[in-house]
C-alpha cells in the first residue's frame, strides 16, 4: 500500500464551542492508484487532504490520526508532521491554480525552483531543460516561450497544466488533485484529467481526487470512499459502491 490514512479526526475551533469536521476517517491507496474522495460539500473532503499535506487553518486540531507514505509513518496530530514531504514525496493540486503559483515569477523560474529544492546544486542549463521537457509532456503549447511568461498571461486551463508539470517534476508518491477542475469548462476538463492520468502513469504515484463530481469518479477512478459529515461510509471499487443501496 503506497499510503495508508488511519484514523484521522480533527475539529475546528470556533468562537463558540467546536465544529468537529471528521471522526475516525482511514484510507489506503494503492501505487498507480486513482482514489476518489467524494461527499457532499461540509462533508469533510478538503480536510482530508489538508491534514494530509500539513495546510490545516490555525483554527483546526488534528486529535487523532496517522499517515504512512512509502513506508515511513506520520503523527499527523504534530502540526508540520508531513511539511518535509510538501513538493517532495506529496504534491497537491488544487481547484485555482493562482494557489500553487506565484504570481511575480516566471513560469520557468517556478519551474526550476521545484528542481532546485529537490536536487540542490544542480545546474541550471539542465534544470531549464527538464521544466521546458515537463511543459511538453503536460501538452503545453509552445513550452518555451512559456517559460518566460508570467501566470497572469495564460489561461485556467494553461495555468493548471503548469502546475501539473509542477507535480511532475516533484515526483511525488502521492499527488492529491482537490476539485482540480471545477474551475475550467468541460472540454478542458477532459483535457487536464488525462494530463493527471499520464503524470500517474509517468511516476506511478497514487491519487487522491477530490470531487463532488459522480461523473469523474465512475470516468477516472479505479476506487472511491464516499464521506458523509465528517465519517467515512464506505470505500471499494466504483462498482461496488454503486451497487450498495
Ligand atoms: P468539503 O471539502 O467536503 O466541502 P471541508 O473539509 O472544507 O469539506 O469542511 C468540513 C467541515 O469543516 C465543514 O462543516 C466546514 O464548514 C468546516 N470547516 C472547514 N474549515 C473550517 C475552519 N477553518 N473553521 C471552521 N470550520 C471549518
Ligand atoms: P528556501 O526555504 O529554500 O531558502 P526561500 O523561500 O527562502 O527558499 O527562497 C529561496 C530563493 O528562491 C529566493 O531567492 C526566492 O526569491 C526564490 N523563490 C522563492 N519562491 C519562489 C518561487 N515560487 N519561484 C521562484 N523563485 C522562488
Amino acid at each position: 500500500m503506497a499510503i495508508s490514512l488511519r484514523n484521522l479526526s480533527v475539529n475546528y475551533s470556533l468562537q463558540q464551542g467546536t465544529a468537529h469536521a471528521l471522526r475516525g476517517v482511514s484510507l489506503d491507496i494503492e501505487k498507480g492508484q486513482m482514489h476518489g474522495l467524494v461527499g457532499e460539500s461540509g462533508s469533510g473532503k478538503s480536510t482530508v487532504a489538508f491534514a494530509l499535506m500539513g495546510l490545516l487553518a490555525n483554527n483546526a486540531n488534528v486529535t487523532s490520526g496517522t499517515a504512512t507514505i512509502e513506508g515511513k509513518s506520520f503523527d499527523l496530530t504534530k502540526r508540520n508532521a508531513t511539511a518535509d514531504l510538501r513538493g517532495r514525496g506529496m504534491a497537491m493540486i488544487f481547484q485555482d491554480p493562482m494557489l500553487s503559483l506565484n504570481p511575480v515569477f516566471t513560469i520557468g523560474t517556478q519551474l526550476c525552483e521545484v528542481l532546485r529544492r529537490r536536487t540542490p546544486g544542480s545546474d541550471r542549463k539542465t534544470q531549464g531543460a527538464m521544466a521546458e521537457d515537463a511543459l511538453a509532456k503536460v501538452r503545453l503549447s509552445n513550452p518555451g516561450r512559456r517559460m518566460n511568461q508570467y501566470p497572469h498571461e495564460l489561461s485556467g486551463g494553461m495555468r493548471q497544466r503548469v502546475v501539473i508539470a509542477m507535480a511532475l517534476l516533484s515526483e511525488p508518491a502521492l499527488l492529491i488533485a482537490d476539485e482540480p477542475t471545477t474551475a475550467l469548462d468541460v472540454t478542458v476538463e477532459a483535457q487536464i484529467m488525462r494530463e493527471i492520468i499520464g503524470l500517474r502513469d509517468r511516476i506511478g504515484c497514487a491519487v487522491l481526487l477530490i470531487t463532488h463530481s459522480l461523473g469523474l469518479v465512475t470516468e477516472y477512478c479505479d476506487a472511491i470512499s464516499v464521506l458523509y459529515a465528517g465519517e467515512k461510509l464506505e470505500s471499494g471499487t466504483v462498482r461496488q459502491v454503486q451497487r450498495q443501496p
